[in-house]
């Protein structure tokens, strides 16, 4: 980026519209505007392309190891742009999204792709919190999908996709693999490598990290694809704010030291938890016992395996379930709050019943968020509240 002074980032540019002083730029501005190119070679509009957007996602494109990277103003955005690029008038073949995903992107599904959009959605379904690859490439062979969609990681009980093998299935017949990267992060895995199509983030969790931007980012290597990328989100209007842009881009400056305390703190916490007579299961990919363990130690780099630990309470009944998570949670407030996002700098936690109580209604079930904090205060305050609790 062109800076006008010896600034060492490039500054937020507010600018709605960028000056072009006569007609025969302007004309080659808005000729050129039609190739789609990350970097324009003049800027236009904000809507279209933004300096200090630009310096942002070029910091993505490093995490990710992307030849592109696309800032938008949620994960949403991020997800309907990554999605509707791949919607042509008369392709009526269906799409696939496995059922492990995020909520609000099952509500897009129904509300938007299916409800209003007229598209095919299927759903591939785990069997015992593990994906059945023979069942997902006959599944996928029957289809034939035009798209498939999953997250690496799940939503609350953090089944680890075999991401690897599920891409090859994927391509092996014809279909668009689409990766929603939040939970593991780059850090864990860059699914681009691994030859996903398209990589997709809620910027407002771990690349954001501190809870106070909603963003989003798709990141990928097909230039046609991430053209047509860059042209929805201008015609959408997706695009994100220049001030979140640079804030992300400061921000992401730390990702990888952040995201490594809280997967350290993420693990010291399940063993802490998976030793308490008061807990009768931690689901955490870390440790041994989680059904996803091996997967997640062939696939995520770094020794690490996130910063979401979901656990559940024992008791004699429901009632006594309830009561000791509710207790926990009344216990802890004071340092952990009840917060329904994730990837904020402190720890957080949310109930599971109340909001997934359809698909996981065990009432003594938490999910956890890990912060940054010190690890030794993290986990001696959940010890002493699981030690305070009947
Ligand atoms: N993907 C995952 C895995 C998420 O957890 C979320 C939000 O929680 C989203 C996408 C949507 O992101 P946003 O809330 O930034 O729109």
């Amino acid at each position: 980026m062109k800076k006008q002074v010896n600034s060492t980032r490039t500054p937020v540019y507010r600018d709605a519209g960028f000056e072009l002083s006569d007609a025969g730029l302007t004309s080659d501005a808005f000729r050129r505007e039609k190739e789609n190119e990350h970097v324009p070679e003049r800027f236009i509009y904000s809507r279209y392309r933004n300096p200090t957007v630009i310096e942002a996602e070029e910091v993505i494109m490093k995490l990710e190891g992307s030849a592109w990277a696309l800032l938008t103003q949620s994960g949403m955005s991020a997800i309907d742009t990554s999605l509707s690029i791949f919607q042509v008038a008369g392709d009526r073949r269906p799409w696939l999204f496995f059922s492990e995903i995020y909520g609000g992107t099952i509500s897009y599904i129904d509300s938007v792709l299916v409800a209003r959009r007229g598209i095919e959605v299927h759903s591939f379904h785990p069997d015992n919190m593990l994906y059945d690859l023979g069942k997902l490439e006959k599944q996928i062979k029957a289809l034939k999908p035009a798209v498939v969609f999953f997250e690496i990681i799940s939503n609350p009980m953090l089944i680890v996709a075999p991401a690897r093998e599920i891409i090859d299935i994927i391509h092996k017949h014809g279909a668009i693999a689409i990766i929603d990267n939040t939970f593991a992060s780059p850090m864990l895995v860059k699914p681009l490598e691994l030859g996903a199509d398209i990589v997709i983030h809620s910027a407002t969790k771990y690349l954001g990290g501190h809870g106070n931007i909603t963003a989003g980012a798709i990141c990928g290597n097909n230039e046609k694809l991430m053209k047509d990328a860059i042209a929805y989100r201008k015609y959408i209007g997706h695009m994100i704010s220049p001030d979140d842009a640079y804030r992300i881009n400061t921000q992401m400056q730390s990702f990888s030291l952040r995201f490594r305390r809280q997967c350290d703190n993420a693990m010291a916490v399940a063993s802490e938890l998976a030793g308490s007579e008061k807990v009768s299961d931690v689901y955490y990919p870390g440790l041994r016992q989680h059904v996803s363990h091996g997967i997640a130690s062939a696939l995520f780099r770094e020794e690490a395996y996130g910063a979401i630990v979901t656990f559940s309470f024992s008791g004699k009944d429901d009632n006594e379930k309830r009561e000791r998570r509710d207790a926990f949670i009344e216990s802890v407030s004071d340092c952990i709050m009840l917060v329904p996002t994730l990837g904020d700098s402190h720890t957080i936690l949310m109930p599971v019943e109340p909001v997934w109580g359809d698909r996981y209604p065990d009432p003594g079930m938490i999910r956890l968020s890990l912060g940054f904090e010190e690890t030794s205060m993290i986990v001696s305050r959940i010890a002493s509240a699981l030690r305070e609790i009947s």
